[in-house]
């Protein structure tokens, strides 16, 4: 028999309950890695300053009450509704910076700070350091409020193949870089390069980046496309959105 519900301090209420063992990288991630035929092996890509790693098994661990697995559940259950029926069978990518909306800004935000900050408090799958920013997620997730856009903001490059299909088969472990004079982490899941900015006040240069890219209070945001296995920096893709957003290519 499974040994389950495991009494412990919840990371998200800190309340002393039976632990749920919750995926750190939401499960559904995982399926098309599971049904895949063509089951990946292990490979790195090492692009300047991230590290990065193809996992194939879901990784999971006691972390949360069942109230708080609960609250995730419904963010995970929005974005997987949403992503999988409308963005990831959409067919190849033709534009650059292509749009999407339709979503709730609260949900999307929440969700992806939820993966960030189980990243954080994980034991195990590549943990990173999320210092006093762990904190002020904790509180978001708690109250499920999402902040305005300017607050921890979020972006996406879509991880295309060959075909310029999006590429769902790929999850990472967390890298790390500073942009700005603020730490950004980045991970990939869902075939998309999720990249989280660590600022609230941001500068004039960030301030740019988060109003062409960020995820919008109106329920819309634009992704950044790349192929999965070309590494590119932050820098680099900085750059990038700063000529395009000065040649009004986007
Ligand atoms: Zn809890």
């Amino acid at each position: 028999m499974q040994r389950r519900g495991k009494v412990g301090e919840c990371k998200l209420c800190r309340q002393q309950a039976k632990l749920h063992c919750s995926h750190i990288i939401p499960e559904f991630c995982y399926k098309s890695i599971y049904r895949s035929k063509h089951q990946l092996t292990e490979v790195r890509v090492s692009p300047q300053g991230l590290n990065r790693r193809i996992s194939q098994k879901g990784y999971k661990e006691p972390m949360l009450c069942s109230s708080c697995e609960q609250k995730m559940n419904i963010w995970e259950t929005a974005f997987h509704d949403f992503w999988y029926s409308t963005i990831v069978p959409s067919g190849p990518v033709t534009q650059k910076y292509p749009v999407i909306d339709g979503f709730d800004y609260k949900w999307m935000k929440l969700f992806h700070l939820s993966v960030i900050w189980r990243l954080h408090s994980a034991e195990g799958f590549g943990r990173i350091d999320l210092g006093s920013y762990a904190e002020q997620i904790r509180d978001m997730l708690l109250r499920e409020n999402a902040g305005l856009a300017n607050n921890l903001p979020v972006f996406g490059c879509l991880l295309l193949d060959d075909t310029n299909k999006i590429m769902d088969m790929l999850i990472t472990e967390p890298g790390m870089g500073r942009w700005d004079n603020s730490y950004f982490y980045s991970v990939s899941y869902a075939g998309c390069e999720w990249l989280f900015l660590m600022v609230n006040e941001p500068t004039k240069k960030q301030k740019e980046v988060i109003d062409a890219f960020g995820i919008q209070v109106n329920g819309s945001m634009r992704l950044m496309t790349a192929h999965y296995k070309r590494s590119r920096s932050w820098d680099k893709l900085v750059r990038e959105i700063r000529s395009a957003i000065k040649g009004r290519s986007i």
